[in-house]
């Protein structure tokens, strides 16, 4: 597991319950969209009503399933989490809509991969607040009909576009989250180091945001890895000085990059001298997978505009040699 990857792993899940931000108060940063859920959600209240379907898009760790426990709680209404991948079968989401109470948020995680049955049951749902639940098998196979409570679904995915339009059109409201400025992420670790009883100065703060990627899980993570070298190499204090010999330890760098991320950018300016070189290449140089490389190390690298994907094949910026300390080869002139 990558200390600066974004989905959540084992430790993650049972510390970030603990660091969730119980409402849109709390919630850090993410202005437009909690101005305007504010007002979504304010209105369905003093309608007496049930809030309106909420899709929320953005990269993982961003704060999706934390917004829609606030959404709940916002509503004072009980919330349901499952995802995409988990309800394989129209009946598995007929088992879970025909159970919910009136008003109860249900957040769907990775909504886009749900089964395409599943997606059509969800149509209906969502207009009607109605399902057709299909009993017996080919041509006695009869639809009844299935009158479901008013309920609030939030859907959560990666990119908005990845939606089929009519489950998109569905939605009320979608709200697209951005990653985090560095000073976003500065509040989030003073926040999260008050309710670990963590102490750290404002520097310190600065040095753990400035690798964390633009995302909250991953200052929060980084942050308790400097808690750990803060007491044990230290009194405990965390300061710019001891965040950076932290994540030096762990080799997260300035910027946040990982071993992996250098060891591409390496290879990219030291064997290509920049490229233009093609994936493959690429990623037989460093020793991994292609997958690994694309998907894993390429999609941040290019949002720092280290690295960029052209027809031709890879190459790196500017910014990437100067990110790594090494000087471009020149040119002859002609
Ligand atoms: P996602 O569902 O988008 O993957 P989560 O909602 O699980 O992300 O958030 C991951 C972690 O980051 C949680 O511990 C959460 O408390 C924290 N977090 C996310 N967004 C914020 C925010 N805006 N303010 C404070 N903490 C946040």
């Amino acid at each position: 597991d990558r200390l600066v990857g974004p989905d959540a792993d084992g430790e993650d899940t049972a510390v970030e319950a603990a660091l969730r931000p119980k409402d849109l108060a709390e919630f850090v940063g993410q202005e437009r969209v909690r101005e305007q859920l504010d007002l979504v959600l304010r209105a369905a209240r003093a309608r007496g009503a049930t809030a309106d379907h909420v899709l929320l898009s953005g990269a993982p760790g961003l704060g999706k399933t934390t917004l829609s426990m606030i959404i709940a709680a916002e509503m004072g209404a009980p919330i349901r989490i499952t995802s995409g991948p988990a309800i394989q079968h129209a009946g598995d989401l007929a088992a879970i809509l025909s159970s919910l109470q009136e008003g109860e948020v249900l957040f769907l995680d990775e909504i886009h991969r749900m089964s395409r049955p599943a997606e059509e049951m969800l149509y209906m749902a969502m207009e009607d607040f109605r399902v057709d639940v299909i009993v017996g098998k080919g041509p006695g196979a009869t639809a009844i009909p299935l009158e479901l409570p008013p309920f609030t679904l939030v859907g959560a995915t990666t990119r908005a576009g990845l939606l089929p339009p009519p489950l998109r059109d569905r939605f009320g409201f979608t709200a697209h989250m951005e990653f985090y400025a560095p000073a976003e992420l500065e509040r989030v670790i003073h926040r999260s180091a008050g309710l670990l009883d963590v102490e750290i100065d404002a520097d310190g703060a600065a040095e753990i945001a400035g690798r964390s990627r633009g995302t909250p899980r991953i200052a929060n993570r980084l942050l308790r890895r400097v808690r750990d070298y803060a007491q044990v190499k230290a009194d405990g204090l965390i300061t710019r000085e001891i965040a950076s010999q932290a994540l030096g330890v762990y080799e997260v760098d300035a910027r946040g990059l990982d071993r992996l991320d250098r060891a591409v950018l390496t290879a990219l300016l030291k064997l290509f001298g920049g490229g233009p070189v093609g994936l493959s290449t690429l990623a037989v140089a460093v020793g991994e997978e292609r997958e690994t490389v694309e998907e894993v190390a390429e999609p941040f690298l290019v949002r720092e505009g280290l690295l960029a994907r052209t027809p031709r094949g890879r190459i790196a910026t500017p910014a990437a040699w100067a990110h790594l300390g090494l000087v471009p080869p020149q040119h002859q002139p002609g």
